[in-house]
């Protein structure tokens, strides 16, 4: 039996379907983000990421970056075991108080990463509710959509942020039946936001529970960086409140946040939770220091803000395709697999400006893009470079510049 074969022909078909994925070493640098050293095979070069999701720059945070050293150097740097097995550390007891806190909830459960807490969290919360019938956004992400699948309830697609096929959908199910609407704040390939408190509504003439994702959110929106939620003054109507600790805070690390009860059943039935290494204390330190300080801090959130609507402008006023939208998500529409990926190519090689092509299945065929992400450390400077940058390699490739528009919004 030739089993290697099967794996070279799994490479062809991704080869074949432009979708072999393909990254670029980059070493990000304390300090100066958004540069980076590019190693290329032909040796290092300075670059200007454009793509990270450290949204806020706290992954180089000094008092971000101190709690994770200090920690490390104090209690060395593994958990040493499960949660179970000697892993409740004291720094991710706090991190945990400092989460439930964050979203005005009783209790928070953290696991390795966002991933993990959604597929863990949403397969375990349905599963403790025989019957269940989860509704699910046609464009939830894939850790959403692993924890539906694995819960084994039975699940119905409402279309994207649409509230009437929600209600229809709701309707139809028997009322004794317990119902779950799983959902995002920020939806990150468009950028777009879902009605949160309309959700609610539903959600309660319908008895229905919440479960919402707001990884995109949490950090960014909110008058103490609690998410999109927070922002709406909706935080209390969500049953579960679900973020990262790996994007807008730097670090790595996921979380639910919710009542004492549910909260208190995921870990006691989670598998995703109970049978894996916990964080280790220096990454937990590290992002309740970062959680802490954006609580207090609104200066990063309000640079952050400025300069997404000056690349937005900036742009727009270029007649580069812009998708237009209110956060801090900047999708550029190119609408082809082999030049998106030919764009961010000339990007890098030519430009020094790295943003990764976002190709299907990611986002539907023909809406391939380059999703722009600028910080509060995108200045003015970078935001003029990226922008001849992108007139440049859209001449280059031929691609198709819009009248200039007054703003994206
Ligand atoms: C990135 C992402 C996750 C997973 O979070 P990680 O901490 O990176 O594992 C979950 N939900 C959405 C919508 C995401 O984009």
């Amino acid at each position: 039996m030739d089993y290697q074969q099967h794996f070279v022909n799994a490479l062809e078909r991704l080869k074949g379907e432009a979708r072999y994925r393909s990254f670029a070493r980059i070493e990000r640098k304390a300090g100066a983000f958004p540069t980076a050293t590019w190693h290329r095979p032909e040796g290092p070069r300075d670059i200007v990421v454009w793509c990270s999701n450290d949204y806020l720059g706290m992954g180089q945070h000094p008092d971000v970056v101190r709690a994770m050293v200090e920690t490390a150097q104090a209690t060395g740097v593994g958990a040493g075991g499960t949660r179970n097995i000697s892993g409740t550390s004291r720094a991710v007891v706090e991190l945990e108080t400092e989460l439930a806190d964050l979203h005005g909830k009783d209790a928070a459960l953290v696991f390795t990463s966002g991933y993990v807490s959604n597929q863990t969290g949403i397969s375990t919360i349905a599963r403790l509710m025989p019957g269940c019938v989860i509704l699910s956004d046609a464009l939830n992400h894939n850790s959403m959509i692993e924890g539906v699948r694995q819960s084994g309830a039975e699940k119905l697609i409402f279309r994207h942020n649409d509230l009437a096929h929600l209600e229809e959908l709701l309707q139809g199910i028997a009322p004794e039946r317990p119902k779950l609407i799983v959902f995002e704040s920020v939806y990150s390939m468009d950028g777009d936001v879902s009605p949160i408190g309309a959700i609610c509504d539903l959600a309660e003439r319908y008895g229905a529970m919440t479960y919402l994702d707001e990884v995109h959110a949490v950090g960014m929106y909110g008058a103490r960086g609690g998410g999109i939620a927070e922002r709406d003054g909706v935080m209390g109507r969500v049953d579960v409140i679900e973020g990262t600790l790996g994007k807008a805070f730097g670090v790595l690390g996921g979380y639910v946040a919710g009542s004492t009860e549910v909260v208190d059943a995921i870990r006691g039935y989670a598998p995703g939770f109970i049978f894996t290494t916990a964080l280790p204390p220096p990454v937990a330190a590290a992002a309740s220091a970062s959680v802490r300080h954006l609580k207090r801090s609104t200066a990063e959130r309000e640079a952050q803000a400025r300069q997404v609507a000056r690349t937005k402008a900036a742009l727009a006023d270029a007649g580069i395709p812009v998708l237009p939208g209110t956060t801090h998500i900047v999708p550029v529409i190119v609408g082809d697999a082999a030049r998106c990926k030919a764009a961010s190519d000339r990007l890098l090689e030519k430009h020094g400006i790295y943003i990764q092509p976002i190709n299907y299945p990611t986002v539907p065929r023909g809406t391939e893009r380059l999703r722009i992400t600028p910080t509060p450390c995108h200045d003015d400077r970078l935001i003029a470079q990226l922008t001849r940058a992108l007139v440049e390699t859209w001449s280059a490739l031929g691609l198709r510049l819009e009248a200039a528009r007054a703003a994206a919004e």
